[in-house]
């Protein structure tokens, strides 16, 4: 992959003019030495970062993770000895505590017009139904819009199907605004006194027979009701039948619930900086799933993706490591409410400035194609510098509103500078939280990309630090 790097040498040196121009000529925010050895870790792990093999690791030998099950455990002793093996300096724990939700069995069938099954996946956090199972005529809402304007006469004792249709977009916008039936659906169909809500799936696998399950939350004011979705096709055929104008039953039958507390760990390792300055560059993913596919995308590929990055700055001289250390860490649970995260702030709030920035991968497996960065004013020269460090593996310098990801979104609040290595989305969410999230989806040369565009950053910064570094 060297080669393509050489290949457009032209586009590199024109981003990179255009990028010190904004600052003094001669006057670069980056050290020359550090730039090289930034390209050279950059070039490394496209050679092959091995990340590929740590989520086929992952997903062969711990399988799904969903929080809070014998697999959490198993999966929190598989990071440990993971970052050992990969020649981390300090690996440890930290609580996460946080209900246990079960799936048990789901089934949806329709009475009338004519029997038939449908596949559905009982929502995150879902209450059961009645052992029996429950019946229902179903009313039909267009998007959660829709479904506010619902009335009482409507609704009462009917199950509520609400069919909006996620839209494909490279960077996923089309997720926010359809999550919304998914969410909070259920506490509004409940306030209008519905038995049940369906949704049809938010993901855009219009021709697969998988639904994506997914949270959803349960506003306290109102009775808690089963909430689950449809694949796409079956949310057609639901459809179909009800374009016919005659009422259509369905009996749902789910055991899903919350059960108990658990407590999960946050993994937690570090390659410690030459100075041992006690400052972090913060990066990792997430290292619990859904139970449905084995969390290949979502998300084993940025917690490989991360340990990759920081093993090829753990494979450097002690002379020739960065000034700061490199913290990479395994976050439990965020699919059910970034528990790991939470936590992570919780017990770190009084060293918010000594994370220079965060920023997490949890976006699948596509190719990393615009740096976003949320850093002060006078942080941006440098970071428009990484940015031309980083154009030639076909990344594009964004602004300055990044996301940084869920897990670091609760440090991000108190303060911490974080960055998004924002990845293509185009396909992630036709497999997003279904069986069908597995690892012949993860192709190993494109995250040897997003290694490559990690491992740049990490180093750069935990190099330099971030202006205006406290002292
Ligand atoms: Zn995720």
């Amino acid at each position: 992959m060297t080669h393509r790097i050489r290949a457009l040498p032209l586009f590199a040196v024109l981003l990179a003019a255009t990028s010190f121009a904004t600052t003094a000529a001669d006057e670069s925010p980056l050290d020359a030495d550090a730039v090289a050895r930034a390209e050279a870790l950059r070039d490394r792990a496209l050679a092959g970062s091995g990340a590929y093999a740590i989520v086929e690791d992952l997903t062969t030998r711990v399988g799904p993770r969903l929080a809070g099950t014998e697999a959490d455990a198993r999966g929190v002793e598989w990071a440990i000895a993971k970052f050992k093996e990969l020649g981390y300096d300090k690996v440890w724990t930290e609580p996460v505590s946080f209900p246990v939700w079960e799936r048990g069995f789901e089934a949806a069938r329709v009475i009338r017009p004519v029997p038939q099954s449908f596949a559905i996946a009982a929502l995150g956090g879902s209450v059961g139904t009645p052992e029996e199972g429950l019946r229902g005529e179903v009313v039909k809402f267009a998007d959660y819009a829709a479904l506010l304007e619902g009335t009482r006469e409507q609704v009462e004792g009917k199950i509520v199907y609400i069919g909006n249709r996620m839209q494909r977009a490279r960077d996923g916008s089309g997720y926010g605004t359809a999550v919304r039936a998914r969410s909070a659906g259920a506490s509004r169909a409940a306030a209008l006194g519905a038995q049940a809500i369906l949704i049809r799936s938010i993901g855009t696998a219009a021709n697969s027979r998988t639904p994506h399950t997914g949270m959803l939350s349960y506003d306290i004011a109102f009775r808690k009701i089963p909430g689950a979705a449809l694949s796409n096709p079956d949310a057609d055929l639901l459809e179909n039948m009800l374009a016919r104008g005659e009422p259509v039953e369905i009996e749902l039958r789910m055991g899903s619930g919350i059960r108990d507390e658990y407590t999960s760990r946050n993994v937690i390792a570090e390659v410690t900086g030459r100075d041992d300055s006690g400052k972090v560059v913060l990066i990792g993913g997430h290292l619990d799933s859904w139970d449905l596919g084995t969390g290949a995308l979502d998300d084993g590929a940025g917690v490989a993706i991360t340990m990759a990055a920081g093993k090829l700055i753990a494979d450097l001289p002690r002379a020739q490591r960065p000034r700061h250390t490199v913290r990479v860490v395994a976050w439990a649970n965020e699919e059910q409410g970034v528990y790991g995260g939470k936590a992570y702030a919780d017990a770190h709030k009084d060293a918010v400035a000594d994370h220079l920035l965060g920023f997490e991968s949890d976006f699948g497996a596509g190719r990393v194609w615009r740096f976003d960065t949320r850093v002060a004013e006078a942080a941006l020269p440098m970071m428009d510098a990484i940015g031309a460090v980083l154009a030639p593996l076909g990344i594009e310098r964004g602004g300055n509103e990044a996301y940084g990801g869920a897990d670091v979104g609760p440090m991000r609040a108190l303060g911490m500078p974080v960055a998004s290595l924002v990845q293509d989305g185009t396909t992630y969410f036709d497999y997003h939280h279904t069986a069908n999230d597995t690892l012949d989806k993860v192709d190993a040369k494109d995250l040897d990309q997003n290694v490559a565009a990690y491992v740049t950053l990490t180093y750069l910064i935990a190099e330099h630090g971030l202006p205006p570094a406290p002292q």
